[in-house]
């Protein structure tokens, strides 16, 4: 059998030569090792094999297993995030991929300023306009051009983008385009892009992701869905 270690191995070589391939520095690019529905015990060992970035989609599922682990991990939250556990939150993760609204960015803004924090985060932007998926819509990310500045107390990475399977590949320049574009009318500095999963991560890093966000093709299968 193949062994976790192994296979982060495996999986860091393939970005290496996919950043080769685009021309791209291997150091540009992070792996958030997303380790939703898998135990502490898998966590620990890609920490054992280096491993320090780890992505959860549940503030409860996360929590016990973050209290288990040692604290030299960074936790990345990329799940759908509701108001009343956006403290919890915070106490945890050092970023946040899944802020899908103004309301939630000023939110955000407004409970990290009480806490004393300033997390990293990433805008997600629904890009290909799908009806079953959260996000900014691009026309509503343009219009939050004036607001996100304001924000003091986050600080915004740039944006994620969850695109179509089919495709995935234009829909990634699609969210850098709007990352470049939001870049402008904002004034910020935008230089993340949380995008790629283990399907297309590839895809991902040719068109400029600084982050990918691994699950499957480093712990295996999940056994239920998330
Ligand atoms: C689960 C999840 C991933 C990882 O998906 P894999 O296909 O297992 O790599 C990445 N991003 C988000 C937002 C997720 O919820």
């Amino acid at each position: 059998m193949v062994s976790l270690a192994e296979r982060l191995a495996g999986l860091r070589e393939r970005i290496t030569a996919a950043c080769m391939a685009a021309g791209r520095a291997a150091a540009g690019v992070e792996l958030l090792a997303v380790s939703k529905t898998f135990p502490a015990s898998a966590v620990a060992e890609a920490r054992e094999a280096g491993q320090r970035l780890f992505g959860e989609s549940r503030q409860q599922e996360a929590a016990p297993k973050i209290a288990a682990l040692p604290r030299d991990l960074e936790w990345h939250f990329i799940g759908g995030l509701q108001r009343n556990k956006v403290r919890k939150v915070l106490a945890d993760f050092a970023c946040i991929h899944s802020v899908d609204s103004l309301r939630l960015a000023e939110y955000l803004d407004r409970v990290a300023g009480e806490e004393g924090k300033r997390p990293k985060i990433y805008l997600e932007v629904n890009v290909a306009g799908e009806e079953s998926k959260g996000g900014f819509t691009p026309a509503e990310l343009l219009a939050a051009a004036e607001q996100l500045p304001g924000l003091a107390h986050v600080e915004i990475l740039g944006l994620m983008s969850i695109p179509p399977e089919d495709d995935a590949r234009r829909w990634f320049a699609a969210t850098r385009e709007l990352r470049d574009r939001l870049q402008a009318a904002s004034g910020l500095s935008l230089p993340g892009l949380s995008m790629g999963m283990s399907g297309d991560f590839e895809q991902a890093i040719a068109e400029g992701s600084t982050i990918v966000r691994v699950g499957s093709a480093l712990f295996g299968n999940r056994s239920y869905p998330v």
